[in-house]
């Protein structure tokens, strides 16, 4: 018995593999995209969290003003209440004088470190609310980045297995398909996923560049004793319909 196969064989076979070529061309494709929208949410919770750590740390120096002019306040109130009792014990005016002296230097202090503290705790109150958006924030993309995380987990493995499919139906198609045919079909693709079969158009050019092929050429091509490339883009020719 014969093994060659027909040419037309040949060329339903080539066509079959270029298509099997093409569709775990795409899995790859796609199996590829998946990464940069991973890591690009990864950047964007790593990003949050710097911006969190660094509300942290505003919102530490806050306090430890806001307890520094507590604290000021609390002497700066002590400070008035000793003089007020001071004005009460004053023998003449000397002593009346520096007691309002001192009291009126008192009195600012008191107020300036209870403006610094008012600042403060408004400050407190705005990088609170600053944090708390960012946690917020956080916490959303920490559960959209999950999510994401395991639909791309299932989805490469779905292309995985649709990929292994594909080049085991490959596999067989090349065992049975002219070592010869074989060889061409694998260097005019170049193992890139370039196309590498196009049939000879019913006017006579090739369907792939449109460079005519000459009417002995295409007689040969409808016979198929061997397969022809075109010598416009180097594409194997079939028969077109
Ligand atoms: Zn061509």
């Amino acid at each position: 018995m014969d093994e060659q196969l027909t040419a037309n064989e040949t060329f339903e076979a080539l066509r079959a593999l270029e298509q099997f070529d093409r569709e775990i061309a795409g899995f790859m494709q796609r199996l590829a995209a998946l990464e940069p929208e991973v890591m690009e949410a990864e950047g964007r919770l790593s990003e949050l969290g710097s911006q969190a750590k660094a509300a942290r740390a505003r919102i530490e120096k806050i306090d430890a003003r806001l307890r520094k002019f507590e604290r000021a306040s609390q002497a700066g109130r002590e400070t008035l209440k000793r003089l007020q009792q001071r004005a009460k014990e004053v023998q003449n005016l000397k002593q009346h004088t520096a007691v309002r002296l001192e009291t009126d230097a008192a009195r600012r202090n008191l107020e300036a470190a209870e403006d610094e503290l008012l600042e403060s705790m408004q400050d407190a109150e705005e990088a609170g609310g600053a944090l708390a958006a960012i946690e917020h924030e956080l916490e959303e993309q920490r559960t959209a980045y999950e999510a994401l995380k395991a639909e791309t987990g299932a989805r490469r493995a779905e292309l995985e297995a649709e990929i292994s499919v594909q080049r085991d139906r490959r596999q067989n198609r090349e065992l049975r398909l002219d070592r010869a045919a074989l060889r061409l079909y694998e260097s005019v693709r170049g193992g890139r996923t370039r196309q590498a079969l196009a049939p000879v158009t019913p006017d006579g050019v090739c369907g792939h560049c449109y460079t005519f092929v000459p009417l002995q050429r295409q007689a040969e091509i409808r016979m198929g004793r061997r397969l022809f490339l075109c010598e416009g883009c180097g594409i194997i020719l079939y028969p077109g319909d």
